[in-house]
């Protein structure tokens, strides 16, 4: 089957996005998944540069699962205080810790039904930590690629998965990682939610909304 228009369009994107942005990667540091999974928790509302420089510390102090689960709430609170909603983000990272113990036997979950059985991970945080660290595709429709996915007509929905859904189809499936990291990066780089830089945007002729926006 011919792929129609819209998905012509999203594979010429793609490939201007990953000449503009080779070998995207996310900038949170981690050397583990447990790592990543907490960083992107604590990434909610947070510079990746913030959050950066509290894990520098926070993981030294807390090794694996059992080290988060069996700290104090208020230590963990004040661990993690400057990346904002700290305590909503030390409640969350206890309950992952805590089901990686309980159900997953300390190992974090390599896959995305398991990693969605941890409170609080949905599959924008899933599919990020699994394309990341286990190479597993998946679309990470955090808020920088919702707002550009709407803004170059690839999808008319506002809700995260069935954006998710939407885009799928529309990218080789070993392009879903790195296109979604394309995206985020593109908007914080030139499509800002405000002012987004159209005059400058490689994309400009490939989207409908610049029309409207220059
Ligand atoms: S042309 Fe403008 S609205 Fe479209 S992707 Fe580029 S910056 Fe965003």
């Amino acid at each position: 089957m011919m792929p129609d228009k819209i998905a012509i369009r999203a594979r010429e994107i793609d490939n201007r996005l990953s000449q503009l942005y080779p070998k995207a990667k996310t900038a949170l540091l981690f050397s583990n998944p447990l790592e990543l999974l907490v960083a992107t928790i604590l990434s909610a509302q947070c510079t990746d540069e913030r959050v950066n420089q509290v894990t520098r510390s926070l993981f030294k102090k807390y090794k694996n699962a059992a080290d988060y689960a069996e700290a104090s709430q208020s230590e963990l609170e004040a661990d993690i205080y400057s990346t904002g909603f700290f305590r909503n983000k030390a409640k969350s990272i206890k309950g992952c810790c805590d089901t990686i113990i309980s159900t997953f036997g300390g190992k974090m979950p390599d896959n995305l039904d398991d990693m969605l059985k941890l409170p609080g991970v949905g599959r924008k945080t899933a599919n990020l930590v699994l394309g990341a660290v286990y190479g597993i595709p998946g679309i990470v429709a955090d808020t920088h690629f919702i707002r550009l996915s709407q803004r170059l007509g690839l999808t008319k929905n506002t809700d995260p998965v069935k954006i998710e859904f939407d885009v799928q189809p529309l990218i080789p499936q070993k392009r879903w990682s790195p296109f979604s990291l394309e995206l985020t990066l593109h908007g914080r780089a030139i499509c800002h939610a405000r002012k987004p830089k159209c005059s400058k945007c490689v994309l400009l002729d490939l989207c409908p909304f610049s029309a409207k926006s220059i």
